[in-house]
């Protein structure tokens, strides 16, 4: 058994950064495609979501949520070009 001494010291311990993230650093993506989708109004009763990507049409309530950067970088390697300001909120 390993004996651990008591901590005296007054020293704070390091807490962890904590990353706020708020929905602007993330992208509802199509979980078909993986384009980026648009917020659609409540019309029939729940809110829905369709694909920016006209070539899959994908429309529906469940998106895959990335954080802005790592979609960023995941559209830079498949050479996707995409205006992030037009995708809705
Ligand atoms: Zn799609």
């Amino acid at each position: 058994m390993t004996y651990i001494p008591e901590i005296e010291e007054d020293e704070e311990f390091p807490k962890p950064p904590i990353k706020r993230r708020s929905i602007k650093d993330t992208v509802s993506v199509c979980p078909k495609c993986m384009y980026p989708t648009k917020y659609i109004p409540a019309v029939f009763g729940t809110p829905q979501r369709i694909c920016t990507n006209d070539d899959c049409g994908w429309s529906g309530t469940i998106t895959i949520e990335v954080t802005r950067e790592d979609y960023e970088e995941f559209m830079k390697n498949r050479n996707i070009e995409l205006d992030m300001e037009k995708n809705g909120k």
